[in-house]
């Protein structure tokens, strides 16, 4: 798989981009601190399909909580995998790159968190963030986490998310908080699928020839190998310049400023 960063930082910029073309009618953001959540919960979303195994550096985000719950939805996709299994898809003894790499799994987390959203408002929004916080820095700050341990993870990731709290408008325009969790999900299954291993992305639906798990994935010639130079030197720096800009253009005032800059170095 490509690098935890990797599938951070391309999930703020696809965060980033969905939150100003979502429309306010069917619950994007409305104010600065929507903006930057929506983008902060794809980031860390990106991450999410990989807590499908405890071997996964992201599954040590919140320590033994998340290793659980990683474990817990490894036997889960396993199961779902046998149940769903076509004639000539191999065995399988774990569940990773399975269910939580699906279309399928994007839009049902996608649905579930904006129902939560509606239902439980600021509260909702606020947990979602605290828990995507958490995955997007053990991604993000790989060395820094590994070197803290998972409760420095935990407390940064509250924290950030207890500030958002205050931050945040008392009213929740933007309900559609889902469609982040299920585009980070979307993000990460073709940043796998850009590597060499593939995902089976329309599992269990698109059958063929006794398959239903097949992984889509792009031909050798083209694929990148996972954390190998053209990742480190181009892809990531890349990603990481645009996230940034974006992240600048989206905040309040900031066109201002560079106009008012602009123009008094011509004055
Ligand atoms: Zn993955």
């Amino acid at each position: 798989m490509v690098m935890g960063a990797t599938h951070a930082v391309s999930g703020a910029v696809a965060g980033l981009v969905a939150a100003q073309a979502l429309p306010a009618d069917w619950g994007g953001p409305t104010s600065t601190a929507e903006l930057f959540t929506f983008a902060g919960v794809c980031a860390g979303s990106a991450l999410l399909p990989d807590l499908d195994t405890a071997q996964s550096t992201v599954a040590r985000s919140f320590g033994p909580v998340s290793t659980l719950v990683a474990r817990g939805v490894d036997e889960l996709s396993l199961w779902y995998y046998r149940l769903t299994r076509g004639r000539r898809d191999p065995r399988r003894n774990g569940g990773h790159r399975t269910l939580t790499h699906t279309a399928l799994f994007a839009i049902l987390v996608s649905v579930g968190v904006s129902a939560l959203v509606t239902a439980f408002g600021r509260t909702a929004v606020v947990g979602v963030l605290f828990v995507t916080l958490g995955l997007a820095l053990r991604g993000l700050a790989g060395d820094w986490a590994k070197r803290n341990g998972w409760p420095a993870v935990t407390v940064t990731a509250a924290v950030l998310a207890a500030l958002t709290w205050t931050w945040y408008p008392d009213e929740v325009g933007s309900r559609a908080l889902g469609v982040a969790v299920g585009l980070g999900c979307a993000v990460h299954c073709l940043g796998d699928a850009i590597t060499k291993e593939g995902v089976p992305f329309l599992a269990p639906f698109a059958a063929w020839r006794g398959r239903r798990w097949r992984e889509l994935r792009l031909p050798d010639l083209i694929s990148i190998r996972a954390g190998g130079a053209f990742e480190r030197a181009v892809l990531g720096p890349l990603l990481t310049i645009v996230a940034v800009g974006l992240a600048l253009w989206a905040l309040d005032g900031v066109p201002e400023a560079v106009t008012e800059a602009v123009g008094s170095v011509r004055r």
